[in-house]
C-alpha cells in the first residue's frame, strides 16, 4: 500500500492522463497487460532504450514492447526505412516490391517456414495457423499447454477471464512430455495441431525442455497431426529461432513482434505441402485476407531489420548479454540466501518469487504475491521500467552500463525486502 500511494504521489500527470482515459475507454485501457493498480505511467517519448513518461522521470526499457521493440525507440536504419515508405506512398492498393523481399529474409532465416503469410499481429498467425492445421489435417483438436499465451484469443495463462475462440482445446501440461503423449494417443484421430512456445513467455519465461518438443514432434509425425512452434517471441533467441538452436523443425511456426520492425506485425508459415491451401489459384483452397497484411511500413521496417541490423552476430551478442545478466542476478540471490530467481533463456527473463524449480506456471505461484509488486516499484523508483509481472527484455540498445544498473537496483531491491521475500 505505501509503495503504490507513493507511486500516485510521484506521478500525477499519470493519474491526470488515466482519468481522461477512464471517460472513453474502460479501466482506462485498451490493452489488458499494461493496467495496473493505483494507474499505470503514461509514457510521453522514447529515444533507444531510453523513455521518458508523461511526469518527466526517465527509465531504462527494460521491456521494450513485450518484446517488438527489439530495434530500440529510434534506431536510425528503421526510421529511415520508414520514411522511405512513407515517400513511396501510403496503402499502395496492390502486390508491393516489399513483401517478397521480408518473406524471403524470414524464409531464409527460420528452418521450418518455406512459405509464408503475412497478418497484423502474433494472435492472428495462430489463429490462422490453426485455421491451416484443421482444413489439411480434416480433423477439429488442438491441444495446448496450460501457461501458454497465444495472443489476446488464445490465452491459456491464467489471469483475468480469456475471452478465447471456441476451439476444441485440450489443455495439456508443459514440460510433461508422459502427459502430453497419453493425450495426443487417447485422441489421435481427432488433434489437428499441437500448438506449444518453445519457451513459455507470458507464463513466466519458462523454457520447454528439448525431450519435451522432441517428443511432441515425434507424437505429431506419428499421428499426423501438425506440430506449430510460436516463436513469437522466441524467435529472437538465435539466429535461426529457438528451433534452429534445438535442431527441432516444426510444420508451422508462427512469427510476430520485432520481425516488422516495431510496426504492427505477425506471419504464419512452415511445410509447403500445407500452405499451399492457401495458393489462389487452387481450386477448394482457404481464402486468408488482411488490409494491413503488406503494409509498406511494416515490410519496409522489417526488411531493414533483419537484413541490416538483427544479423546472426547481432542476435549472438544480444543473447549472450542476457545470459549473463541473468547469471549475475541469479549469483545475487544465491549471495544473498533469498527465495527468488530469475528464469528465461538469452535476452528473456522474468523473476519469480521462488527457489525452487521451474517447469510449469503452477510452480511459478508461490511466495508472497506481494514481492513482484514491490519489486516493480521498487525498480521504477530506481529508474528500470519492466512489466508489472517481472518480465524484463533486452533490446539492441542495451549496453552493459544498463546492465549494471539493472543488476544494482535488483542487490537493493533484495536488501530493501530481505525479511518479506524469505529465504
Ligand atoms: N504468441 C506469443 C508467444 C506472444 O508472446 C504473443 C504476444 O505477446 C502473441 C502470440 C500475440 O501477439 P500479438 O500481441 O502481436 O497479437
Amino acid at each position: 500500500a505505501q509503495a503504490s500511494s507513493q507511486f500516485a504521489q510521484r506521478n500525477p500527470a499519470s493519474r491526470a492522463q488515466h482519468e481522461r482515459a477512464l471517460q472513453v475507454m474502460p479501466g482506462g485501457n485498451t490493452r489488458s497487460v499494461l493496467f495496473y493498480a493505483p494507474f499505470p505511467l503514461a509514457m510521453r517519448r522514447g529515444e533507444d532504450c531510453r523513455l521518458w513518461d508523461a511526469d518527466g522521470h526517465e527509465y531504462t526499457d527494460f521491456l521494450a514492447e513485450f518484446t517488438a521493440g527489439l530495434y530500440g525507440h529510434s534506431h536510425p536504419v528503421i526510421r529511415a526505412a520508414v520514411q522511405a515508405a512513407l515517400d513511396g506512398g501510403i496503402n499502395l492498393t496492390g502486390h508491393n516490391l516489399l513483401e517478397s523481399q521480408l518473406a524471403r529474409l524470414i524464409c531464409d532465416r527460420f528452418p521450418s517456414i518455406a512459405q509464408l503469410r503475412f497478418t497484423n499481429s502474433g494472435t492472428e498467425a495462430n489463429l490462422m495457423a490453426i485455421a491451416v492445421a484443421k482444413a489439411f489435417t480434416q480433423r477439429g483438436k488442438v491441444l495446448v499447454f496450460k501457461g501458454a499465451y497465444h495472443g489476446s484469443v488464445l490465452t491459456f495463462a491464467g489471469g483475468p477471464s480469456p475471452v478465447n475462440v471456441p476451439h476444441d482445446f485440450l489443455i495439456g501440461r508443459y514440460n510433461d512430455a508422459a502427459g502430453a503423449m497419453s493425450l495426443i494417443q487417447a485422441n489421435a484421430n481427432d488433434i489437428a495441431a499441437v500448438l506449444v512456445e518453445p519457451m513459455q513467455g507470458a507464463g513466466g519465461c519458462i523454457p520447454a525442455e528439448t525431450a519435451f518438443l522432441e517428443a511432441l514432434r515425434k507424437a505429431t509425425s506419428d499421428t499426423g497431426a501438425l506440430l506449430i512452434f510460436d516463436e513469437v517471441m522466441t524467435s529472437r533467441l538465435g539466429p535461426h529461432g529457438r528451433q534452429g538452436q534445438l535442431g527441432i523443425t516444426p510444420d508451422l511456426t508462427t512469427l510476430g513482434k520485432y520481425i516488422g520492425g516495431g510496426m504492427s506485425f505477425g506471419a504464419f508459415g512452415g511445410r509447403a505441402d500445407v500452405m499451399a491451401l492457401f495458393d489462389p489459384r487452387r481450386a477448394g483452397g482457404l481464402a486468408h485476407a488482411g488490409t494491413f497484411n503488406n503494409n509498406v511500413l511494416t515490410m519496409s521496417a522489417g526488411i531493414a531489420g533483419l537484413r541490416d541490423i538483427y544479423t546472426a552476430e547481432a542476435a549472438l551478442a544480444l543473447n549472450t548479454l542476457g545470459d549473463s545478466m541473468r547469471k549475475r542476478l541469479n549469483a545475487v540471490c544465491r549471495a544473498q540466501g533469498v527465495a527468488l530467481q530469475f528464469t528465461g533463456l538469452g535476452s528473456l527473463m522474468n523473476l519469480q518469487a521462488t527457489a525452487h524449480p521451474i517447469a510449469h506456471i503452477d510452480d511459478t505461484t508461490e511466495g508472497d504475491p506481494r514481492i513482484r509488486d514491490l519489486f516493480f516499484f521498487h525498480m521504477l523508483e530506481a529508474g528500470v521500467y519492466v512489466a508489472r509481472r517481472g518480465f524484463t527484455v533486452l533490446s539492441l540498445p542495451i549496453r552493459a552500463s544498463h546492465v549494471d544498473k539493472y543488476v544494482q537496483a535488483f542487490e537493493a531491491f533484495v536488501q530493501r525486502y530481505r525479511d518479506l521475500i524469505g529465504t
